[in-house]
């Protein structure tokens, strides 16, 4: 991951508000799709709290650097855009990042920009599919205990990675109200179907595929990343209860395709390149990656040193002019799995995965109680309510309730953020 002048800590912008901004600096650049008035959805870039309008800026002959037929790949959707992969992102990147810094660009770009506050935001790609994996390995482990006391992680757990394939349809973007779902529930009379009383959230990094793979050809993971357009965050929202009574013997299915909330943002790897990590660290008890999974670029470089927080509003808080409370926070660095050893085992049986697909990372738990991204884990299987502002108590999810997540990377003077991740549950 090499660093150049997008990277510069000292890099100032024209657009107000850009500098120090907390999540969209000018060394950024993270991609949106967003429309204004119900018009057909357009791509963008995020530069403090607006967003620049490429369609409109390649209209205006000020992208003049970028192939021409890119241009028409940033409407509607960004499948397309993303298939071109790296050098394709990095020439718009540059060519931004020269307009953004360049006072006497000011006049001609800034008729392109337009607050957030004015424009709607769609889930960037069409998600031909969506893949959850388990890579929290203290969420693995926290959860297993709840259920198995004595072997809380299976044996499979620090050699394969685990997933399962979710739903594309039900993926939304941040700000979409989130149905409580319908499902069947165990009683002590046998199942009902009945609204989930044991609605949660899940804090996960979502990863988007770039270029593709052919059916039948391999990803080999030293070339895994080259396949990663970019991150943003994911709600996996879960109805616990569903779940417990559906997941034996095929794994989730109802209790988590009503509802996938990411957020608008596809924060970039060039972006990210200052913020990368080693894999997590193993113990000398833990098993090495298989031949097939194990990479030394990626060994060394491969996670991310993202921190990642969970806060939670409730109706009553708002109406009492109460801020969301923090009720989690941890860091993408205690994913087991990389996220280039996620996509090279996903297509290591010969799986194509095609631009624009969404893959899950799991809930990303710390091993401290504080730093777990479920209500599960938060309250323990729902045996300790969680304590609000406001005096009210949580176990899990009531309606009204708002769950937001955020991610902030910051190392050597640098910053950024990936924006707001959010949803409200309604009845
Ligand atoms: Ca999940």
């Amino acid at each position: 991951m090499s660093l150049d002048a997008t990277h510069d800590p000292s890099a100032r912008s024209w657009v107000p508000g850009a500098d120090g901004h907390p999540d969209f600096p000018v060394t950024n650049l993270p991609l949106c799709l967003f429309s204004v008035d119900g018009c057909i959805p357009r791509a963008g870039v995020a530069i403090g709290d607006q967003v620049a309008d490429l369609p409109a800026l390649l209209a205006a002959g000020l992208l003049a650097s970028l192939d021409e037929a890119v241009g028409e790949l940033l409407q509607e959707r960004l499948n397309e855009f993303l298939a071109l992969g790296r050098d394709a992102r990095v020439a718009l990147r540059h060519a931004l990042f020269a307009l953004l810094t360049d006072p006497a660009a000011r006049p001609h770009v800034a008729p392109h920009l337009r607050p957030m506050a004015d424009v709607s935001f769609h889930v960037p790609c069409e998600i031909g599919d969506y893949t959850d994996f388990y890579a929290g390995i203290h969420h693995a482990r926290r959860v297993g205990a709840l259920f198995r006391p004595d072997t809380p992680l299976l044996p499979n757990y620090r050699h394969v990675p685990i997933g399962y394939h979710g739903r594309a349809s039900s993926v939304v973007i941040s700000g979409t109200p989130v149905r409580r779902p319908m499902g069947q529930l165990a009683g002590p009379d046998g199942p009902v179907f009945a609204p989930s009383a044991r609605l949660d959230h899940e804090l996960e990094l979502g990863i988007w595929v770039g270029p593709g793979n052919a059916l039948g050809t391999p990803v080999p993971v030293g070339e895994a990343a080259d396949h990663i357009a970019g991150f943003c965050l994911l709600n996996d929202w879960s109805a616990r209860d569903i779940q417990a009574w559906e997941y034996q013997p095929l794994g989730p299915f109802l209790a988590k395709n009503f509802a996938t909330t990411v957020s608008p943002f596809l924060v970039t790897p060039e972006a990210l390149a200052p913020f990368r990590a080693p894999a997590m660290a193993r113990g000398a008890e833990d098993p090495a990656p298989l031949p097939y999974l194990l990479d030394p670029a990626d060994q060394r470089e491969g996670g991310l040193d993202l921190v990642v927080e969970a806060h939670l509003d409730t109706a009553a808080m708002r109406a009492a002019g109460l801020p969301p409370v923090r009720i989690s926070r941890g860091t993408a660095r205690d994913l087991w799995w990389t996220p280039a050893q996620m996509l090279a085992h996903h297509a290591s049986g010969g799986c194509n995965l095609r631009p624009g697909d969404l893959l899950g990372s799991g809930t990303i738990s710390g091993e401290a109680a504080d730093s777990a991204g479920s209500l599960l884990e938060l309250t323990e299987g729902g045996r300790r309510p969680l304590s609000l502002p406001g005096g009210e108590t949580r176990i899990f999810l009531a309606d009204g309730d708002r769950v937001t997540l955020v991610a902030r990377a910051k190392r050597d003077g640098l910053r950024l953020g990936f924006g707001a991740c959010a949803g409200e549950v309604v009845g």
